[in-house]
C-alpha cells in the first residue's frame, strides 16, 4: 500500500517550501498541486513522477474535492507515493483535513508537512509584522469566502474587541463589506489596512490604506485573488519596514538564455536582487569529448604542446571531466601553462586546484589570442579547447604570428527551442545574452517574436555584433563577466 503526504508548498516564492516537504516531493510517484502552488515549485517535481492539476479557482473547482480525495485514495491504493501539494500550508484554509478524512476512514498511511502560510507571509513580505509587542498581542486568520448560501459569517463585534490584526483569506470579492462591517461594529476609521497581491512572488503588489480607504483602493489597482487583506495597526510599518519591493531590480523581468546547466548562476543572482528571472534555455551543451580523434591524438602526445587554452568555463570543465573519465592523471600536464580566456573560466580550472597563467585584460577570445602571442616563445605549441563554433578571429591570430597550435572542439552548442511555448515575452525588460549561440537558440526558439522589439544584455561585443545582425537593441556589459552584466542590469534598471 503506498502512502499520502500532504506537502506545504508556501505561498509562492520557491525558496519557502520547507526542506522535509522537498525531499518529500523528490521521492514522490505522484503530486497533486493546487493552482496556488508556485511555478518554480511545479518545475521541481521530478521528471519521473505523475504530475496531477487539480487546481481551483475560486467559484469555479476544476476537479471537484470529493474527486481529489477519491484519486489520492486510488493512487495510494495502487502502492504509489503520492504528494498532495498545496499553496502554503496544507491545514489553514487549504482543506487538508477533509482530505485526509478518506484517507484515515481506509487505512491509509499519511503524513503532513506543515508550509509557510501566506496569512503569515503575506505581511512579511510587505513589510507587515503580524505582531509586534507595541501595537498588538494576537493574530487571527478569518476566511472571507462566502458560503453557499453567499453570506458571509463573521462576528464583527468579537473581532473588533480582541484588537489584534486581523488577517482576511479569500477576500477580496467581499473587501468592501468586511471593511464596512468593522466599521459597523465599532472599529476606528483610520484603523491601518493593507492589502498584499501575489505575495512572495516577483509579481507582488501591496496598497496601505485603513479600512475606510482600502476597499476602494483595491478596486481602482484592480486587486485580485489570490491576496491577504490585512487589518491592524501593524499595517503603519509597512513603508518602514519594507525590505521585499525595494530591492534594487524588483518588478523587473529579465529573461535568462544560457544552457540549463549554466543559468543558474545569473538568475539566481538576479533573483536575489528581487528581479523576475525567467530561464528559457536557448541552447544545450552537447559535449564533443567521446570518440573524439583530434582530443586522443592531443592527449597521447600532449608533451609536444606547451599551453592549454580555454575560452569557457564548459569548455573546462568537460575537459577536465574527460580526464578524469579516461584515467588520465593530471600531472601529465605538469609541463603545460594554462590560459583563460576571463574570471569565470578561471575559476572554473582553478576549482580543479589548477592556477591559471594567464588571463587577458580584456575578457574576449581575440585579446585572449593576441596577449598571449607577447607570452610565448616562438616554438611553442598551443592546444585550444573550445566550442565548436568558436570565433576565426583567435585562430587566425595565432596563425598570422605563426604560432603552432591545434583548435579541438569539445563541445558543440545546439538550439534548444520547444519548450518556450508559454513564455510571455510582452513585459520583458531584458534578454540576457551570454555568447552568440544563445542570440541564435533565441530567434529560432521565438519565431513569432520580431527581436527589433527586444532589449538584449550582451556579455560582449561579438554577442552584440550577433543580436544586432537580427536587429535586437543592444547594451553590452563592460566586462565579460556575469558580475559585470548584473552591474549593467542595475544601471540602466534601477532609476
Ligand atoms: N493554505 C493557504 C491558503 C489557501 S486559501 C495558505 O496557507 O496560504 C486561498 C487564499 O490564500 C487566497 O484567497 C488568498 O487569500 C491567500 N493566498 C494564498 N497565496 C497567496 C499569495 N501568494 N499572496 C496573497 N494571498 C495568498
Amino acid at each position: 500500500m503506498g502512502k499520502v503526504t500532504l506537502v506545504g508548498a508556501g505561498p509562492g516564492d520557491a525558496g519557502l517550501i520547507t526542506l522535509k516537504g522537498m525531499k518529500k516531493l523528490k521521492e514522490a510517484d505522484v503530486v497533486l498541486y493546487d493552482r496556488l502552488v508556485g511555478d518554480e515549485i511545479i518545475a521541481m517535481i521530478p521528471a519521473s513522477a505523475e504530475k496531477i492539476n487539480v487546481g481551483k479557482n475560486v467559484g469555479n473547482h476544476p476537479v471537484p474535492q470529493g474527486d481529489i480525495n477519491e484519486l489520492l485514495l486510488k493512487k495510494a491504493q495502487q502502492g504509489l507515493d503520492v504528494v498532495r501539494l498545496k499553496g502554503g500550508d496544507p491545514f489553514v484554509f487549504g482543506r487538508g483535513g477533509e482530505e485526509l478524512e478518506l484517507l484515515a476512514e481506509n487505512d491509509i498511511d499519511f503524513e503532513v508537512v506543515p508550509g509557510i502560510s501566506s496569512s503569515i507571509a503575506g505581511g512579511t513580505y510587505a513589510g507587515i509584522p503580524v505582531t509586534h509587542r507595541d501595537f498588538t498581542s494576537s493574530v487571527h486568520i478569518i476566511t472571507g469566502h462566502v458560503k453557499a448560501d453567499k453570506s458571509l459569517s463573521i462576528d464583527y463585534e468579537s473581532l473588533v474587541k480582541l484588537d489584534g490584526t486581523l488577517v482576511f483569506m479569500m477576500g477580496i470579492a467581499n473587501m468592501q463589506e468586511i471593511c464596512g462591517g468593522l466599521i459597523a461594529a465599532g472599529m476606528e476609521r483610520t484603523m491601518p489596512a493593507a492589502v498584499v497581491e501575489n505575495a512572495t512572488t516577483f509579481s507582488q503588489r501591496k496598497f496601505v490604506g485603513d479600512i475606510e480607504t482600502l476597499p476602494k483602493m483595491a478596486k481602482e489597482h484592480g486587486v485580485v485573488s489570490p491576496a491577504v487583506v490585512i487589518v491592524g495597526r501593524v499595517c503603519s510599518l509597512s513603508e518602514k519596514f519594507d525590505w521585499f519591493s525595494k530591492k534594487p531590480l524588483f518588478g523587473k523581468k529579465v529573461v535568462v538564455t544560457r544552457a540549463k546547466t549554466s543559468a543558474s548562476v545569473l538568475s539566481e543572482q538576479l533573483k536575489e536582487l528581487g528581479c523576475h528571472a525567467i530561464e528559457v534555455p536557448c541552447i544545450k551543451i552537447e559535449p564533443l569529448t567521446q570518440n573524439n580523434a583530434a582530443l586522443k591524438n592531443a592527449l597521447e602526445n600532449i608533451m609536444d604542446y606547451n599551453w592549454l587554452v580555454f575560452t569557457s568555463g564548459t569548455g573546462a570543465d568537460l575537459f577536465f571531466d574527460h580526464l578524469m573519465e579516461m584515467a588520465f592523471d593530471i600531472r601529465e600536464l605538469h609541463h603545460i601553462k594554462i590560459a583563460a580566456v576571463g574570471s569565470e573560466t578561471k575559476k572554473t580550472i582553478q576549482k580543479r586546484g589548477i592556477f591559471v597563467d594567464y588571463t587577458p585584460e580584456q575578457y574576449s577570445g581575440p585579446e585572449l589570442a593576441k596577449g598571449l602571442v607577447t607570452q610565448l616563445d616562438k616554438d611553442e605549441k598551443i592546444l585550444i579547447l573550445r566550442a565548436k563554433l568558436g570565433s576565426e578571429e583567435i585562430l587566425e591570430v595565432f596563425a598570422e604570428n605563426n604560432i603552432a597550435f591545434e583548435n579541438i572542439a569539445i563541445y558543440d552548442t545546439i538550439c534548444e527551442p520547444g519548450q518556450n511555448e508559454s513564455v510571455d515575452l510582452t513585459d520583458i525588460d531584458y534578454v540576457t545574452f551570454t555568447s552568440s549561440s544563445t542570440v541564435e537558440g533565441f530567434v529560432k526558439a521565438f519565431p513569432g517574436v520580431d527581436p527589433k522589439s527586444i532589449n538584449g544584455l550582451c556579455i560582449g561585443e561579438q554577442t552584440a555584433k550577433t543580436a544586432q545582425k537580427y536587429g535586437i537593441k543592444t547594451i553590452v556589459s563592460e566586462k565579460a563577466t556575469i558580475t559585470s552584466m548584473i552591474e549593467k542590469l542595475k544601471e540602466v534598471l534601477c532609476i
